[in-house]
C-alpha cells in the first residue's frame, strides 16, 4: 500500500488566489440554481444512492448492455440483475412482474427507453455526428470547444470493432468539414505552443478490438493498432484532434504502451494532435505520470501530446475486483488523498510544458480553480490550460468557466441509446456517491467548504 498523498504546492496567497477564482466562477455559475444534479432524474438519483444491492445490479447491468442486441434483450437483463436485489422497491417490483411475458418485456423494454431516451437527451448530442453538428457549432458560439466521443464500450466481435472504427473514422472526416466555417473564437483556437484542432474526437481502445486481455495484452493490441492507424491518418490529414481515453486497470498498461508506441511510428511523429488519459484515483499514476513526462520529453512531437488528467471513471469497479481476487487495491481509497494526487499531478503535468499540453478534466470546483491558480503562478496564460467537462454533468460549470474566459472543452457523447445506456448508468452511479463533488454541491454545501484544501 503506498503512503496517504501530502498536501502541498500551496502557501497563503496561492490558496487565496485559488479561492477567489472559484468564487468567481460560483458566483458565475447561470440561474438562481447551482445544482448540476437536478439534470438526472430526482427519483432514480435517489433510489440509486441510497441503496447499495440496487447499485451493484445497476453495475452489474452495465457490464452486459453492449452485448444487448435489443430493447427486449436490454429488458431482459436489466430485470435479471434486478431481481437479485433482496428488497426491490415498488417500481422495480412492478417491472419485474412485467418482464414474465414477452409482450410484458417489450412494454417494459419500451419504458426503460422512454426513461432512458428522456435522460440521454441531457447527456447525449445526438444518435450520428451529423445529428449532432448544430449543437456542437452554438457550444462553439458560446465559447465552448468540444470532443466528441462515439458511444460504444467493450467490443466483443470483430464486425463490431470495425463498426466503431468506421464511426469514428466517419466523425473525424465530418467533424473536419463541418467546422471549418464556424466562426473564430481565438480563445479556443491557439495557446503558447500553436494552433488548436477544431474537430476533436474521442476512441476507446476496448471498442477498436475484442482481443484485448490483460494476461497476453500483445494480440490485442496489433489488432486495435490496425485500426487507429487510420483514425490516425485521418487526423493528421484533416487536422482534427485524436484523444484516446482510458478505462479499467484491465487495459491501462496494454492502451498506454499502444499509445506511446504509435505515435512514435515514423509517419505519426509530425502528428497528428493526440492525447492520452491519466487517472489520479490511481496509487501508481505519480509513476504512470513521469513516465508520459519523460516519453513526451524524449520524443518531440509536434504538436505535442496532450494528457488529460481525471480521477477516473471506474472506482467501485477496481474496488471490487480487487477484493474479490485479494489483490492490492489500485485505487485510493479516502477521496482526499485522490483528490490531493489530482493537484500534485496537475503541477507535474503544468511544470512539464511545452513537452506536453495539459487538459484537466473535473466538475470539482477545487480542482478546477487549483488547476487555475496553478497555471497562473507557473507563468501560463488562460489560454494555455484546457478545462474539460462532461456534457449534462458540467453544463453550469462550463457556462461559468467560457463566462470568465477561460479556455473550455465539453465531453459530448454521441451515439445511440443501448449503447448510451452503458454511460449513463456509470455516470448515475459515479455521481450519486456520497462523495462526490457534485453530490456535495447539491447538497448545498457552502462554497467555502467547497474550495477547502483537500
Ligand atoms: C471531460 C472528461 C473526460 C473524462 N474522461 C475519462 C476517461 O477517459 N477515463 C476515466 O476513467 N474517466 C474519465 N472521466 C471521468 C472522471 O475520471 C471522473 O470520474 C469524473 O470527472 C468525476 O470526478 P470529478 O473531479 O469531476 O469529481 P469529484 O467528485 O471531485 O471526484 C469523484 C471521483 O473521485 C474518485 N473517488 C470517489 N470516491 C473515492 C474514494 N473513496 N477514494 C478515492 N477516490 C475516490 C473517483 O475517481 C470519482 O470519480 C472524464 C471526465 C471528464 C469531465
Amino acid at each position: 500500500m503506498s503512503a496517504p498523498v501530502k498536501a502541498g504546492g500551496g502557501g497563503v496567497d496561492f490558496e487565496s488566489e485559488l479561492r477567489q477564482i472559484g468564487e468567481e466562477l460560483a458566483a458565475s455559475f447561470p440561474g438562481a440554481s447551482r445544482q448540476p444534479l437536478k439534470a438526472l432524474d430526482a427519483r432514480a438519483m435517489e433510489m440509486a444512492s441510497s441503496d447499495r444491492e440496487l447499485r451493484a445490479a445497476l453495475f452489474r447491468f452495465v457490464d452486459v448492455v453492449p452485448a444487448c442486441r435489443s430493447l427486449d434483450d436490454l429488458a431482459r437483463h436489466l430485470i435479471g440483475f434486478l431481481e437479485e436485489v433482496p428488497e426491490t422497491p415498488p417500481p422495480l417490483s412492478v417491472a419485474i412482474k412485467m418482464s414474465g411475458t414477452r409482450a410484458g418485456r417489450a412494454a417494459l423494454g419500451a419504458a426503460a427507453a422512454g426513461g432512458v431516451r428522456h435522460l440521454a437527451h441531457r447527456f447525449i448530442v445526438g444518435e450520428t455526428p451529423t445529428a449532432a453538428l448544430g449543437t456542437l457549432r452554438k457550444l462553439w458560439e458560446r465559447g465552448v470547444a468540444s470532443s466528441v466521443d462515439l458511444l460504444g464500450e467493450a467490443t466483443v466481435t470483430e464486425s463490431e470493432a470495425d463498426r466503431y472504427a468506421a464511426r469514428c473514422l466517419e466523425a473525424i472526416e465530418q467533424l473536419s468539414v463541418a467546422t471549418r466555417d464556424w466562426p473564430a473564437r481565438e480563445m479556443l483556437e491557439t495557446d503558447g505552443i500553436g494552433p488548436l484542432p477544431r474537430a476533436n474526437v474521442c476512441v476507446k481502445v476496448t471498442a477498436l478490438t475484442p482481443l484485448l486481455r490483460p494476461d497476453a495484452p500483445e494480440r490485442g493490441q496489433r489488432d486495435a493498432a490496425r485500426r487507429l492507424r487510420p483514425l490516425l491518418r485521418a487526423a493528421q490529414s484533416s487536422g482534427a484532434h485524436l484523444h484516446i481515453d482510458m478505462e479499467s486497470m484491465d487495459s491501462r498498461e496494454a492502451v498506454l504502451d499502444l499509445v506511446l508506441d504509435l505515435l512514435d511510428e515514423e509517419e505519426f511523429r509530425g502528428g497528428p494532435s493526440a492525447g492520452l488519459v491519466l487517472q489520479a484515483y490511481l496509487r501508481d499514476s505519480p509513476q504512470q505520470a513521469r513516465r508520459v513526462i519523460a516519453w513526451a520529453r524524449e520524443t518531440p512531437r509536434e504538436p505535442p501530446l496532450t494528457v488529460r488528467l481525471v480521477k477516473g471513471a471506474y472506482w467501485d469497479h477496481e474496488l471490487v475486483q480487487a477484493r474479490q481476487h485479494g489483490w492490492d487495491v489500485p485505487v485510493f481509497e479516502d477521496k482526499r488523498d485522490c483528490d490531493r494526487n489530482f493537484e500534485a499531478l496537475t503541477r507535474e503535468l503544468l511544470a512539464a510544458r511545452p513537452a506536453l499540453r495539459v487538459a484537466v478534466a473535473s466538475h470539482n470546483l477545487r480542482s478546477v480553480a487549483h488547476a487555475i491558480a496553478c497555471n497562473r503562478a507557473s507563468g501560463g496564460d488562460d489560454r494555455d490550460l484546457e478545462l474539460q467537462v462532461l456534457r449534462g454533468l458540467g453544463d453550469e460549470l462550463q457556462h461559468a468557466l467560457a463566462v470568465r474566459g477561460y479556455r473550455v472543452r465539453t465531453y459530448c457523447p454521441v451515439g445511440d441509446l443501448v449503447a448510451g445506456m452503458a454511460y449513463l448508468v456509470r455516470r448515475l452511479l459515479e455521481n450519486t456517491s456520497n462523495e462526490s463533488f457534485l453530490s456535495e454541491q447539491a447538497r448545498g454545501v457552502p462554497v467555502e467548504q467547497l474550495l477547502a484544501a483537500p
